[in-house]
C-alpha cells in the first residue's frame, strides 16, 4: 500500500499530505513530551483519545462560529484538516493562575485571576517558546495588529464557550493553549484555529477535588494518564465507541 507523503513530524502528531489539494492528515501519536523536549514518554492511548476529544471540542466551536481547520475525523488516529498556514505564536488562556505563570510572577498555584489573561509565546523549539509582547509579535511580522486582534478575539470566545462546556461536566479549563492558521481562499486570508484542543495543551481540573485531567499528570509523574485523559472524554459523552479495546493496537494507514 502506497504510503502518503509526511509532511512534518511534530512531538505529539504527524502531518501527512491530504487526499486533495489544500489539505492535510492529522495523524495523533502517543508520544508526549514535557519541559521543552526533556521529558519523554509514550502514553498508550492518548493518540486516539486527543484525536477523538479535537474533533468534538473543535465541532462544537465551528457550531457557535469559530473558524477551524477540522474537516473531519478519518479514523481513530486521523483527521482530515485544512491546510493553513501557521502562525508562529501560541496563544494561553488563563483562568486559574498554574505552570509558569506562578513561577513568573510569584503567584500560588489555583490562585483564581483576576480576569481571564491572554498570553503570546514565539513558538521556537530552540529557544524554548518565549513569552513575547505583542510588540514582538508585530515588529518582527510574525501576525499583524489585524491578525492579532483576531486571534485575541477569537482565544476569548473560545475561553468563554469551553469554560462553560467543561464546567458543564464537573470540569475547570484552568488555562489552554491554541494555535492559529491563515488560511487562503483566492486572494482573501481569514485566520481559523488549527493544531488541536486536547488535555495534552489544556489545565483541566476535576471542579470536586482539584485533581489533574491533563498532560500535567505526565509532567508530574502522578500517574494514570491515559485513564485522566479517557475520564475526560467519558465526561463529554465522546468515549470511542468499543472502549478501551479500541485504542491498542496497529492503526492501518490507508
Ligand atoms: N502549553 C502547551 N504547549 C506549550 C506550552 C504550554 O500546550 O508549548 C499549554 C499547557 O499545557 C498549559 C498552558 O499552555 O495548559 C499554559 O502553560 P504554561 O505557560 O503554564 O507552561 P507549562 O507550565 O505547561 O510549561
Amino acid at each position: 500500500m502506497a504510503r502518503r507523503r509526511q509532511i512534518y513530524e511534530g512531538k505529539a502528531k504527524v502531518l501527512f499530505e491530504g487526499p486533495e489539494p489544500g489539505t492535510l492528515v492529522q495523524y495523533f501519536k502517543d508520544d508526549a513530551t514535557a519541559f521543552n523536549n526533556q521529558k519523554r514518554g509514550v502514553i498508550t492511548g492518548k493518540g486516539v483519545l486527543n484525536n477523538r476529544i479535537s474533533e468534538y471540542l473543535m465541532t462544537r466551536l465551528a457550531e457557535v462560529g469559530v473558524p477551524t481547520h477540522f474537516v473531519r475525523r478519518l479514523n481513530m488516529r486521523e483527521q482530515l484538516v485544512r491546510e493553513v498556514e501557521i502562525i508562529p505564536v501560541e496563544v494561553v488562556v488563563r483562568n486559574i493562575a498554574a505552570g509558569s505563570i506562578c513561577k513568573r510572577l510569584g503567584i500560588a498555584e489555583a490562585t483564581p485571576l483576576p480576569r481571564s489573561i491572554v498570553e503570546y509565546y514565539y513558538k521556537n523549539d530552540e529557544l524554548g517558546d518565549p513569552l513575547v509582547a505583542e510588540e514582538h509579535v508585530t515588529a518582527f511580522g510574525w501576525a499583524t495588529p489585524q491578525d492579532l486582534d483576531d486571534m485575541m478575539a477569537m482565544a476569548l470566545r473560545v475561553n468563554d464557550f469551553l469554560s462553560g462546556l467543561f464546567l458543564g461536566v464537573g470540569i475547570r479549563l484552568v488555562d489552554f493553549k491554541l494555535e492559529f492558521g491563515r488560511l487562503w481562499n483566492d486572494e482573501e486570508m481569514r485566520i481559523v484555529l488549527a493544531d488541536e484542543i486536547t488535555p495534552d495543551g489544556c489545565r483541566l481540573w476535576d471542579i470536586e477535588t482539584n485533581e489533574s485531567m491533563d498532560k500535567d499528570r505526565f509532567r508530574r509523574d502522578l500517574g494514570n494518564v491515559v485513564e485522566a485523559y479517557q475520564e475526560v472524554a467519558r465526561r463529554l459523552g465522546i468515549m470511542p465507541e468499543a472502549g478501551p479495546r479500541d485504542m491498542k493496537g496497529p492503526v492501518t494507514l490507508q
